[in-house]
Order: structure tokens, then sequence, then C-alpha cells
């Protein structure tokens, strides 16, 4: 099969993303999900006139004249506390005492704080020390939000100001979209788990912790991860039981020229539709895309550098999507250190973008190589050129996904 661009590659996947159902979740578990209806205000926020001080409800009007040594003194008409109502209305020469959050009595056009009065303990005449104006320390219906207003649009991920202001709407439960299943599986003989003595030639997956971590962090569900042997006879029995049963299944390793590389030959076996199997990038190159009974199936390379940024650059989108997510946008930025561009195939590389007056400015990492995964300690972003004969030399600009764990250096 021929080698395809990076953009024809992502072009086939497209076609097979759908958006995955709706269903209605308890708000307490909604964490990290996305909308599928919009949030609408089902009243208006506030919902009442309401003090946003401890103090005293009156007439603006009865405090002009007020001051520390000549203070004005107000018939005291009872105490509304938040929660609580008033069956009685503030006239001229009149205040009660009313409590933060609680609603203004009816006559009174203003609150004044209980520092600037005699205080709660005074029992018949209160004495007010300043002035307030009409308005002063009220928080009016209305005024944050109207009925009606959408808050929070569709495809929105949920985290605290969401959560908190569905919770302040009285959401119970919130429409999300389904979130993505996936089926991780590696392959190789050589590899064996963390926490096991290494023999010789030995070394330890890490791939699937990664793959992993990054399908929690897009919001996908983990349904099955393994760690294969290179053979026909296990992958063929492991795909059996799981194609079909997921959204997704990503593998690493074993999908390149190697002579245990049976990866693709078992896809083929078991009946699943290639859309391609090499795209002209490096690192990454020999990646298959197949789908078979509803299930999008990807073969990453083993190299934990090059199935990191195939992770990143084609199933995190997919995940985006089918979360009902809109695929986050990379960003522009300026190289500071020069980028080997590769002659015929699009390169990625992992690098820093870091924020320097005010401007991007980026670095690919001089770790070049696709086992060099340490890279991800110190960098913030998978930096990419376009196919071209020369270097992109410092000071031109380079496209980055920005890595949203990560931040800004
Ligand atoms: P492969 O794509 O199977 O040819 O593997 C390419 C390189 O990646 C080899 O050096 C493998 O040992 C390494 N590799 C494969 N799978 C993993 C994994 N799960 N974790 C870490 N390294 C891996
Ligand atoms: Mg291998």
């Amino acid at each position: 099969m021929a080698l395809i661009s990076v953009q024809e590659a992502q072009a086939k996947i497209r076609r097979f993303v759908q958006v995955a159902e709706s269903e209605k979740v308890p708000l307490s578990e909604v964490s990290g999900r996305v909308t599928a209806n919009g949030i609408v205000a089902t009243f208006p926020q506030p919902r009442f006139n309401n003090t946003a001080m401890d103090g005293f409800a009156l007439r603006a009007a009865d405090t002009m004249e007020a001051s520390q040594n000549f203070p004005v003194r107000l018939a005291l008409k009872g105490t509304i506390s938040a929660g609580g109502t008033s069956d009685f209305e503030i006239g001229h020469g009149e205040c009660c005492q009313i409590m933060t959050g609680a609603p203004m009595p009816a006559g009174a056009d203003a609150v004044v704080k209980v520092e600037d009065t005699s205080g709660f303990e005074t029992t018949e005449n209160v004495e007010i020390f300043a002035v307030v104006e009409e308005g002063q320390n009220v928080r009016y219906s209305g005024e944050e939000i109207s009925k009606g207003q959408i808050l929070i649009e569709p495809g929105k991920r949920l985290g605290a100001g969401e959560i908190g202001v569905a919770a302040t709407f009285g959401y119970d439960r919130v429409e999300v979209y389904g979130q993505p299943r996936v089926v991780l599986f590696a392959t190789g003989d050589e590899l064996i788990e963390p926490g096991i003595s290494l023999g010789d030639a030995q070394i330890y997956n890490s791939n699937l912790y990664v793959f992993s971590e990054l399908s929690d962090r897009v919001g996908a569900e983990v349904s099955e991860r393994e760690v294969l042997k290179d053979s026909r006879e296990s992958l063929k029995s492991f795909l059996k039981g799981v194609i079909g049963k997921s959204d997704l299944v990503v593998s690493s390793g074993g999908v390149s020229m190697g002579k245990h590389d049976y990866v693709r030959d078992v896809f083929l076996e078991i009946g699943v539709e290639e859309h391609f199997w090499r795209v002209a990038q490096k690192p990454g190159g020999p990646f298959f895309f197949g789908t078979g009974g509803g299930t999008l199936i990807f073969g990453l390379p083993g190299n934990p550098v090059s199935s990191f940024i195939c992770f990143m650059e084609y199933v995190w989108p997919v995940c985006e999507l089918m979360s009902g997510l809109k695929p986050a946008e990379k960003v522009t930025a300026t190289l500071e250190t020069s980028f080997p561009r590769e002659p015929v195939k699009h390169r990625f590389l992992p690098g820093t973008i870091r924020v320097d007056d005010g401007r991007l400015k980026a670095s690919p990492t001089e770790k070049l190589g696709s086992h060099m995964f340490s890279s991800s300690l110190v960098t913030n972003a998978i930096l990419e050129a376009a196919p071209g004969k020369s270097f992109l030399e410092p000071g031109a600009p380079v496209s980055a996904r920005l890595l949203p764990w990560c931040g800004l250096k």
C-alpha cells in the first residue's frame, strides 16, 4: 500500500468518526464530560433582591445626615435571616436587621453594614453612623444572569466552573455525550511489566501506561488493556474478542517491516478493512488504520516517541470528536533553534514552547531519536513541519500542538 500524507491520513480517519450517543448523568459524576445540550438559566440570578452584607435594611434617604458624631436613629422592625422572609414593610425612619443573602424587605432600598451602626445588640433605636446610597449593598434580581440565558453551550467540557453553575440553577443531571470506549494492547516478545525483574534483552512496557494516561485525559474509557507476545495466534485470539465491542482499538508495536511484526497481517486476516498502513511522516511512519465491526483500529508503532506522537496527532483528536468536543487548535510559534525538516516526510518533534515578551517561542528537543521518551519530561508541545529540503532556521514560524496537561514554560 502506498505511502500517504499526514493530511490524507487525518481526512481518511475523520470519515469514520461519529459522535457518541448522549446520556443523562448525575451532576456529581459529570466531571470532565462534555455537554450534549445547552444549559439554560431556569430563573434570573440573583433570583430575588437580597443583601450583600450583614447589616440593616433601610431607606437610603434616611441616612443622608448620618455621621460618626451625629448618628441617625431608626426604629427597629425585626430581623430577616438568610433563608427567611419578612411580613413587614420598611417605612420612613425604620430599619430591620438583615443577614447576607436574605431577601430585601418591601420599602427598603439599601443596606448599611453592621460595622457602621450601633450593632445587632441594639433592640429599639438603631444608630446609623454612615451615609448609604440607594442600592448600596443590594444584589438585584437578574443583575448577573437573566432567565432563559444560555449558560453553557453544547460541546463544553465540564469542570468546576460549569458544574458550579449547573448546581446554582438546580440541575441534578446533565445531558452529556458518551465516552469513547478504548481497547489497548501492546505486542513484543521483549516486553515485561514494571515491577518484574528484567531478563537479558527485555524492556519494560511503557507505551500502554502512556496510552492509558492519554485515554483518561481525553475522556475515553479503557475497557481492556493487554500485553501480547509477537505471535499470530495470541494476537488473533485477542483481537477476535475485541473488534466490534469498543469504539477504538489502539495497539503499540509489531506493525512495521520486522520479521515478527504480525499486527497488520492479523488485522487483515480477521477481516479488518485497511484504510492506510504507512504515512509519510517521521517518526511514526509505519502506522495502520482500519475499521471493522464499527470499531476504529489504530496500529501504532512501538517506539515510545512515535507511538506517543501518533496517539496525540491521530487518536486524541478522534476521541475529542467522539466526545462532542471541537479538536484543540494548534498554535504558531517562532523557532529559537533550527528544526530538522525531512525532504519527503512530515516531521514531528517533541519541543518546548515558552512565552517571551508576549510571543510564543519554540525549540525542538535535542533528543531526536524516536526511542528517547525522556524528552517528554522537559517538553510541552509537539512541533511539526511539512516536508522541505533544508532546516527551518531560527525566526521561522512553526506549528505546534500544546500538550494540554503541561502548560506553557
Ligand atoms: P516495534 O514497533 O514492535 O518494531 O518496536 C519498536 C521499538 O519500540 C522496539 O525497540 C521495541 O522494543 C519498542 N517497544 C515496543 N513496544 C513497546 C512498549 N509497549 N513499551 C516500550 N517500548 C516498546
Ligand atoms: Mg516489536
